[in-house]
Parts: C-alpha cells; structure tokens; sequence
C-alpha cells in the first residue's frame, strides 16, 4: 500500500508547481506547509520524511509538545490566535509568527525576542474579507501597523498572511488573495527599513492553486496532507 501522506504531499506539490508554471512562477518560489494542529507525531513525521517545508502550528500547548518530541528538523511557524500573555512562549518555540494583528501582540513579541537575543521573523495577518469572527487585522489598517511596528528591532517584518472567507468554489476566494497580493506590492514599492515584504502567506486544501496563481510564496495545507480533522 502507498504512503497515503507522502502521496498526498507529491500530489500537492504537483499541482502548486502546474498552478506555478500557469502564472508564469517558479515552482521552487513556493514552500509547502503541513498544518499539524490535531494530528499526532507519526503522521507530523511522515510529512518530514515525505519532504514540507515548513511544519505550522495554531497552538502553543500542543506546539510545544510536538517540538520537544520531535524537534526542528524544519523549521516551525506559529499560524493561529494569540493571545498577548503566550507571546514568550511562541517567540521560544517558533521560527516565524505568521499571525500578528495587533500592535500590543507586536509590542510584546518584540520585548519577548529581544529578551532572548533573538530577531522574530513575523507576518502580518490580515482579515481580508473583514469578517467579525476572525483574527488578523482590516485591510485599512495594515499599513499604519507596519508603521507603527517599524521601530520595534526585535522583529523583523517578512510579509502578509491572511485566510479568505471560506468558499467551495475556489474561484471566489481569488480575488481576497490578489487583494493581498496588491497590498503587499504596494508597501514593496515603499522600501521600509528592516521590511522585506516578500512572503505572502496564502492558500489552504480547498483553494491553493488559485493562492498560488496569484502569487502565494507559502501555502499552508492540513487536510489535504493528513486527511479530514
Ligand atoms: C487549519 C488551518 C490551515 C489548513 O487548513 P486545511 O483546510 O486543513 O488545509 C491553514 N491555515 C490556518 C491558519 C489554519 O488554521
């Protein structure tokens, strides 16, 4: 019998690199991230083997267990809610903090990171479509927060995440993933200090290939690798 989970990552890897070649990309531009949030070491270990690039996380707890268990052959991303008082414990264990939306999380992230006499690499969240029950900053507010998180030298901002309003048709969440993309050439174009603005974090099971066309540099795949939660 195959390995379901290194056939499910070769078949993704596939269709990111055809959606890659479509828009005129290279495929290696993209990195793959398994979604570890419920699923048990075994399978996070098969997804190793199998080759992702990045393991993401959306809670700090079981993060931390899964990383003592099996440590950071690749590096680790935290990419779910958090809540400003967990900030140490996500600077200690993770490799990048994709879900900064607030300026108290950035100001203690950054406290935090300096503390350990680290620079965080991070990534703005944005809630794209402006839906009330999400985390991630408004679209309006994105660039008053890169500002304000300018002189905070203990992070470093890398580019933008976001999660679309959930669709079954792909289709309809391209044009939240362009938005972003747009957004993010935008504050390109204004060359900020210690910015670099060239990930944009985009694209899960359902809607991938479209984040890819419209330029994703990581997309963050649970489902599709460890089957359905
Ligand atoms: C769960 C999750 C994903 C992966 O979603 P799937 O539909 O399982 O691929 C990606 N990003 C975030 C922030 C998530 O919470």
């Amino acid at each position: 019998m195959p390995e379901p989970i290194a056939a499910n990552i070769r078949r993704i890897r596939e269709r990111t690199a055809e959606a890659a070649l479509r828009s005129g990309r290279k495929p290696e531009d993209i990195r793959l991230m398994a979604v570890t949030k419920s699923v048990d070491d075994q399978r996070i270990r098969e997804a190793i083997a199998a080759g992702v690039d990045i393991l993401g996380d959306n809670y700090i707890q079981e993060a931390r267990g899964k990383i003592d268990r099996m440590g950071k052959a690749i590096p680790w991303h935290f990419i779910g809610h958090l809540q400003t008082n967990k900030a140490k414990y996500a600077v200690r264990l993770f490799d990048m903090i994709e879900s900064v939306d607030r300026l108290d999380l950035a100001i203690e992230l950054d406290r935090r990171s300096r503390a350990e006499g680290r620079v965080m690499p991070v990534l703005i969240e944005v809630n794209i479509g402006a839906e009330a029950n999400k985390s991630g900053i408004p679209l309006s507010g994105v660039r008053e927060l890169v500002r304000r998180m300018l002189s905070l030298e203990g992070l470093q901002i890398k580019g933008l995440m976001t999660m679309p309003p959930w669709f079954d048709d792909p289709e309809q969440a391209r044009p939240y993933f362009r938005t972003l993309r747009e957004l993010r050439d935008r504050l390109a174009e204004e060359r900020l200090p210690d910015t670099a603005m060239e990930v944009l974090s985009m694209g899960m099971t359902g809607d991938f290939e479209a984040a890819v066309e419209e330029g994703a540099t990581i997309v963050r795949v649970g489902r599709g690798i460890f089957g359905s939660r």
